[in-house]
């Protein structure tokens, strides 16, 4: 995420000003495409234009499969599937059911969406290479299903798909055509690009860096991939429709694996993550496939399309091993070296540092529905057991809003597992996590924090692909509404800059306003921790869980953490901190609770907890006169 701005021409109203910066490269991008889209048929000779054709015809399954990959970290192997899905509705409509162009393309494109919706619903709860051999297998459902339909025209295929006309102009020339497709690329492309400056792409990114921090601050991760799926499906069944155009008829060819490796291999040399790379990469396999085409049968005469493939192959390898970010990376490693790149103006970064001073500013009150002292968590006989371990054994708990519970034990005594069945991000093997009179436990993180609880990590759970603010202003998710549709149309500007401003504010009241704009994970961990604890501030949670915010902090730091965590409190916020550094949790706590081997042997106010034999005991030894010789300095620390 950047910051850097660039003046928009004079003479401008602000609004359109604001437009202008925000969409700038955009506009331009596509004013570009647009022109070479209208010079290449006065320009270029059949093989060319045929080669251009193509590329814009696959710079949409193109499209839709970066966004699965690149913004949702989704492998699909199975784009060609939803491709030949959309061509042979499509050509069906046409052809058997004489339906009007526009009516048997949107069915074409629906078909897809559909299959991609019911096959996504249970393919979503898989990750990784799963997804990716799932799709894999859906491609040569497709393929097969295909060749042996009667509907579909079996090998043969669906003949005699003529090409549509426009305003009474039939589009029957390659120059036609291309003009034809340019729209709705284009239209494509400013929506996947929105889409990824939106709420949602930001979203998809995070889950992408870490589903568990996703989840803990509202995202519906399993929903929101979903939504991608279907989205990247419907691309390509778009793709689908304008190749059934081109071609004139659809055949197996359409949903052959080969097809899903070269839409692959476009978003891979383009660049995962860039919408731009897709469109970049479907024009160099285009060229670059016609290349082979002539080549290979040249160093291997009789070669077949198989040794194309295999092309493809060493092509993807070489992208992979030489150039891992592909074209996207190439082009912004020039575009930085060239003097005409726009510079950070001096101070930009620091811009907002100007305010900061060394006090941390007074919070506005936190709003929970129960009054301060009232129970707002209850957790009841909460069990975990692995197999034979019992992490935690039946234990009870009541936080009263508006104070700070210290979970305190030895290494492994099973604070982490607690703090994890209350967020959600476990579910226990018995007992109940009540949160604001809502059973939450056995529920997903993302509930938990629709009803205002938020937590950070013992191990950080910082999303890398993202700036300082950008982190904190995922904090922010639950607090927006813009989903998919409205972040695809770019309607929630006004949206993102108020929640901009309140992560910036938060950043400030914990002296992070100068790496705002640093990259999360060149932060040092110190830094990083603190971050996190803004990140979950910024959801302006009633119930706070904190693991271990002190770890990796230096000494100022901590003072700065603990004097947050008080004023946090006297705005009325609840808050449950694991920590290790038992001085500072017995005097930032109103209660303290022990945990020792998954059992809570302790559970009362700080001093009462300090002096309890058990705690003694089996908290700082099992030898009774060294515990109390412990408990002296710890009281010295107090
Ligand atoms: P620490 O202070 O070192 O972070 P902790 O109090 O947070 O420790 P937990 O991480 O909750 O302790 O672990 C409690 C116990 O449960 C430990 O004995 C641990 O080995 C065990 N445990 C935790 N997760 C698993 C798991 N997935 N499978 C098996 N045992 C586990």
């Amino acid at each position: 995420m950047t910051h850097v701005t660039t003046p928009a021409p004079a003479g401008m109203s602000s609004r359109r000003a604001r437009f202008w910066t925000n969409n700038k490269s955009t506009l331009i991008g596509c004013g570009v495409l647009v022109a070479l889209m209208i010079v290449v048929p006065f320009t270029a000779n059949s093989s060319v234009m045929n080669i251009v054709v193509f590329a814009m015809i696959f710079a949409l399954p193109a499209i839709g499969l970066n966004l699965l990959m690149g913004l949702a970290g989704q492998v699909s192997l199975g784009q060609a599937a939803f491709f030949a899905i959309g061509a042979y509705t499509h050509a069906i409509m046409l052809t058997k059911l004489d339906l009007p162009g526009p009516v048997a393309a949107t069915i074409g494109v629906l078909a897809a969406m559909l299959v991609a919706l019911l096959v996504g619903l249970p393919l979503m709860r898989l990750r990784g290479h799963y997804l990716a051999l799932a799709t894999l297998g859906l491609g040569f459902i497709v393929m097969i299903g295909v060749r042996e339909w009667d509907v579909t025209g079996r090998t043969t295929g669906i003949y005699g798909i003529s090409r549509p006309s426009v305003f009474g102009i039939p589009i029957d020339n390659s120059g036609f055509f291309l003009w034809f497709v340019t729209p709705f690329v284009v239209i494509g492309l400013i929506l996947a690009l929105n889409l990824t400056r939106s709420r949602a792409g930001r979203a998809l990114s995070a889950v992408n860096d870490s589903e568990l921090a996703a989840e803990s601050l509202g995202v519906n991760t399993y929903a929101l991939r979903l939504k991608v799926f279907v989205l990247s499906a419907g691309f390509a069944g778009l793709g689908g429709v304008f190749y059934a155009y081109q071609v004139a008829i659809v055949s197996p060819t359409t949903a052959e694996f080969h097809l899903s490796v070269s839409i692959l291999l476009m978003v891979v040399i383009g660049g995962l993550g860039s919408v731009w790379g897709a469109v970049a990469g479907a024009f160099l396999v285009q060229f670059l496939g016609e290349g082979m085409r002539d080549v290979i049968p040249a160093i291997f005469p009789g070669a077949s399309g198989e040794v194309q493939l295999l092309g493809y192959g060493i092509v993807l390898i070489l992208v992979i091993l030489l150039l891992p970010g592909g074209l996207h990376q190439a082009a912004t490693t020039l575009w930085r070296k060239l003097p005409l790149a726009g510079k950070r103006p001096p101070g930009d970064a620091h811009a907002h540092s100007a305010a900061e001073d060394t006090t941390i500013p007074q919070l506005p009150a936190v709003s929970t529905p129960v009054a301060a002292g009232e129970p707002i968590l209850v957790i009841s006989g909460l069990t975990k057991r692995y197999g034979g371990v019992v992490a935690v054994d039946d234990v009870s708990l009541t936080v009263p809003a508006g104070s700070i519970l210290g979970l305190i034990g030895p290494n492994g005594a099973g604070k982490t597992t607690c703090f994890n069945m209350i967020s959600g991000a476990l579910t226990p093997s018995k007992g109940t996590v009540t949160f604001l009179g809502q059973v939450i436990s056995g529920r997903k993180p993302h509930v938990a924090a629709a009803h205002g609880l938020t937590r950070t990590f013992q191990n950080l759970q910082v999303f890398t692909s993202t700036d300082v603010v950008g982190n904190v202003y995922m904090g922010r998710y639950r607090k927006g509404r813009a989903g998919v549709l409205r972040g695809m149309l770019g309607l929630q500007s006004g949206e993102q800059s108020a929640h901009h401003a309140a992560a910036y504010e938060i950043l400030q009241s914990m002296r992070l306003t100068d790496a705002a704009d640093d990259s999360a994970s060149d932060l040092s961990f110190g830094k990083q921790r603190i971050m996190e604890v803004c990140r979950a501030l910024a959801a302006e949670p009633a119930l706070l869980l904190l693991d271990e915010p002190m770890a990796g902090l230096s000494s100022t730091e901590r003072e700065v953490m603990a004097e947050l965590l008080r004023r946090l409190r006297a705005a009325g916020l609840t808050i449950v901190l694991v920590e290790h550094d038992v001085a500072q949790v017995m005097s930032l706590a109103d209660q303290v609770a022990v945990l020792d081997d998954g059992v809570l042997i302790a559970h009362g106010d700080p001093d009462s907890v300090r002096n309890d034999p058990a705690v003694v005991v089996a908290y700082l030894g099992t030898d009774l006169d060294e515990a109390e010789a412990e408990l002296t300095e710890l009281e010295e620390h107090a």
